[in-house]
């Protein structure tokens, strides 16, 4: 008996071998197999029969570990559609259906249970008390006002690990009886230990019904784009959907959030509704811990699998739904091979498995919007947020007004250059008032670069072609792409000069200012920085919810399914970060995000308002968040993208070369360019190849970087040429030479 097996190789093919005729009757389908590789072993899966070629010895299976199939017929189906479409090849994409626990691909659990927490023991009121105790002394300092800002409370090792602060520099804390440290139980799960509080029950309005019923009433394989504006309570459809899949009809469900840690309240009320129905895969699990949700899953013992992209491959049967929330946001789109959509993947497994697919946002990606205004998709509105309530009213401060220099002379203040008269205005009406506020600024670290005050030159990053960021605790230069970093500077490497200007603002800046003006407000940053244990968004957001944190400060992570009534105020500090970013979703993202995070305010009977401090108040980005302006947008964005033309007016894979020298990778792309310019004509079709040439980023983590588009109106006619493409185009093995294709891009930097 002969089988095929797929292995997780940069290989387009399977491997045949021969079952020894004592396991024989063991081997089927969708098992793992052990197998002799070159000279070593690999684990696969036994994609099929395989069929005996003449004169072909085969080696034999070493081992069959599974007692039944780890891939179903479905899942397997599944790979074999997402190894087609994402060319990559099919032991890849089975690699990526697997929990890690199967693949051979997991860590060893960490068999510790504590961990070491550093509380601040006495607070320090005036600043005269700080200068005295800790004169000598400025990274004791620098570290307990870290502490502080981290609520108090750290864990050691987030401490010494990442922030790099030396133990001693903590003992010496500890000796002044300023600082305690006291072992922790870390629990297993800690979404498991999560109460939940009642579920919530409210009477749809009326709205919300006419989804919920056409929801009900959808057919095998439909797709459903929910539109709802912020607070529209998206949510509540989901759950009475659930209800009946799962309660009435006795099917399961997919729930796919962006990422578990940011959106605990949404996950939290599933859970208060559905209880031990569900299975909740969040990146905390260990790999024992996320194996057994899997088993119990597909045993049926779970019946709701709510996780982000990778529970797409939830091992259920019986599927009746599959939602996807927020499902224009990027993260559902997988950075590594297989570079596979979530939202793409859902739509699939629905069709194949006869459930139907909810993509919910209060601002749909273009993709979807295009689907659903063309019937390909149901469209399903909720243009009201629920119980009467309304969309904040947002003001623009056009920040040129407000950086003016002072008529007669003058410096402005610092804190003007950060916070407009406004927004300031607003913060302290709400700090009187005892309401919350949220600000973004989409930029960690301290200043975005430094940047010599005589000759003009910044500092970069000598593996990154990108400037480093300045950061004030510990005090380094970091690249936020490969993390070097290094002390800061005090004179230019260039030209020697001394004066080093900080420059663009980072959210600790913002901190810092904040906390200089406003003494008395507790105020909690959340940014990658403040985040590094698997459960800080988590901490912080509760502190939010219990009322212990007057403003909340952070980037990109704050502006998702937070709801929290008594939020009156959110303040953007900078609209233009990323806006102008050389990408053609750049607009997209920014206007999704400002949409998301004004939608942040108001969400309880006090109401709220956002403002916004921009320097381009006229970019469409801009002026339809504003306006609350979805279709304005679209109308506009899809108008910039037909020429040159990009999604969704056609489809586009993004090539990229990439090597450790920069002429080598260069002339990769542009032979790369021939060759495939050469096919195209040959064989007739409507595809353009664009480039090759360097990409926005030409250099990371000591790569040289180049990169060309291919762009059709015709998939099945990408994958053809993709796929040949990568089977026959040669590299040469010199520089470390690499192609990575990307299909459906969601950047291109
Ligand atoms: P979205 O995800 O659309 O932004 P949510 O689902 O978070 O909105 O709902 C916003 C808030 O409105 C939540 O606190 C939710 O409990 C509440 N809510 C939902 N539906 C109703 C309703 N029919 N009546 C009153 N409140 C509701
Ligand atoms: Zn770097």
């Amino acid at each position: 008996m002969l089988v095929d097996v797929a292995l997780p190789l940069p290989l387009f093919r399977s491997f045949t071998y021969s079952v020894p005729d004592e396991q024989r009757h063991r081997a089927r389908v969708g098992m793992r197999a052990v197998v002799p590789f070159r000279s070593t072993t690999a684990l696969g899966v036994i994609v099929g029969e395989g069929a005996p070629r003449e004169g072909i010895k085969y080696k034999a299976v070493r081992e069959l570990p599974d007692t039944e199939p780890v891939v179903s017929a479905n899942i397997l189906a599944l790979c074999r559609w997402l190894a087609e479409y994402y060319l990559v090849p099919l032991g890849v994409a089975l690699r990526t259906a697997l929990p890690a626990a199967l693949t051979g691909a997991a860590e060893p659990t960490p068999s510790q249970k504590t961990r070491r927490v550093a509380n601040v023991a006495r607070s320090l009121d005036s600043l005269m008390q700080r200068d005295e105790i800790f004169a000598r002394v400025p990274r004791q300092r620098a570290l307990f006002e870290l502490i502080e800002s981290l609520g108090g409370r750290a864990a050691v090792e987030h401490l010494t690990e990442r922030m790099k602060f030396s133990p001693t520099v903590l003992d010496g804390l500890v000796k002044k009886g300023l600082v305690t440290i006291e072992d922790e139980v870390v629990s297993r799960d800690p979404f498991a230990r999560r109460a939940t509080g009642k579920p919530q029950r409210h009477t749809p309005s009326s709205a919300q019904q006419h989804a919920i019923d056409a929801l009900r009433a959808g057919n095998a394989g439909d797709v459903f784009l929910l539109h709802g504006v912020t607070g529209s309570g998206k949510t509540l459809v989901y759950i009475e959907l659930l209800r009946t899949i799962v309660e009435q009809r006795g099917q399961t469900a997919i729930v796919l959030v962006p990422e578990i840690a940011l959106t605990p309240q949404t996950v939290d009320r599933f859970r208060a509704v559905f209880g031990d129905k569900i299975a909740v895969l969040h990146s905390a699990l260990s790999d024992g811990e996320r194996y057994d949700a899997w088993l119990a899953l597909r045993r049926g013992e779970k019946r709701i699998a709510v996780g982000a992209r990778s529970a797409i491959f939830a091992p259920l049967s019986n599927l009746g739904a599959i939602i996807v929330d927020e499902e224009h946001e990027g993260s559902y789109k997988q950075g590594e091979s297989p570079r596979y959509h979530a939202r793409e993947i859902a739509i699939v497994r629905a069709k194949a498995e006869n459930a139907i697919v909810v993509l919910g946002s209060a601002t749909p990606s273009l993709e979807s919007w295009v689907n659903a205004t063309t019937g390909k998709f149901h469209l399903l509105t909720l243009p009201e947020r629920v119980g009467g309530g309304r969309l904040p009213k947002i003001e623009v401060v056009d920040l040129r007004e407000q950086q003016k220099l002072p008529q007669g002379g003058g410096a402005i203040d610092p804190f003007r250059w950060v916070i407009s008269e406004p927004l300031e205005r607003a913060l302290s009406d709400r700090l009187r008032k005892g309401e919350q506020s949220i600000l973004l600024l989409n930029r960690r670290g301290y200043a975005s670069f430094v940047q010599c005050g005589s000759c003009g030159d910044v500092a970069t990053c000598p593996n990154c072609s990108i400037s480093l960021t300045y950061h004030r605790t510990p005090e380094r230069l970091v690249c936020h792409y490969c993390q070097y970093s290094e002390p800061p500077r005090d004179t230019c490497k260039r030209c020697g000069g001394t004066f080093m200007r900080q420059r663009g603002l980072g959210t600790q800046q913002v901190e810092r200012v904040l906390a200089e003006r406003f003494a008395s407000a507790r105020i909690a940053r959340m940014d990658v920085d403040t985040t590094t244990g698997k459960w800080a968004h988590a901490e912080i957001l509760d502190r939010v919810g219990r009322g212990e944190v007057d403003v909340l400060l952070g980037t990109q992570m704050i502006a998702k399914g937070l709801d929290f009534p008594n939020v009156t105020l959110v303040g953007v500090v900078d609209a233009d970060v990323g806006i102008n970013l050389p990408d053609f979703r750049a607009s997209e993202r920014s206007f999704q995000l400002l949409s998301q995070v004004a939608g942040r305010a108001g969400r309880g009977p006090k109401g709220g308002e956002v403002i916004i401090q921009t320097r381009v108040p006229s970019h469409h980005a801009v002026r339809c968040a504003v306006a609350h302006d979805y279709a304005s947008f679209v109308r506009e964005e899809l108008d910039g993208r037909v020429k040159p033309p990009y999604p969704p007016n056609l489809r586009l894979a993004n090539v990229v070369f990439s090597g450790t020298n920069e002429d080598a990778t260069a002339q990769l792309g542009l032979r790369a360019a021939t060759w495939l310019n050469k096919l195209v004509k040959r064989s007739g079709v409507d595809i353009g190849v664009i480039g090759p040439a360097p990409c926005p980023v030409e250099r990371i983590k000591a790569r040289w970087r180049w990169h060309l588009l291919i762009k059709t109106e015709h998939p099945g006619e990408l994958t053809r040429l993709g796929r040949y493409f990568l089977e026959k185009f040669a590299v040469p093995k010199e520089a470390g030479l690499r192609i990575t294709l990307d299909r459906d891009p969601v950047a291109l930097l």
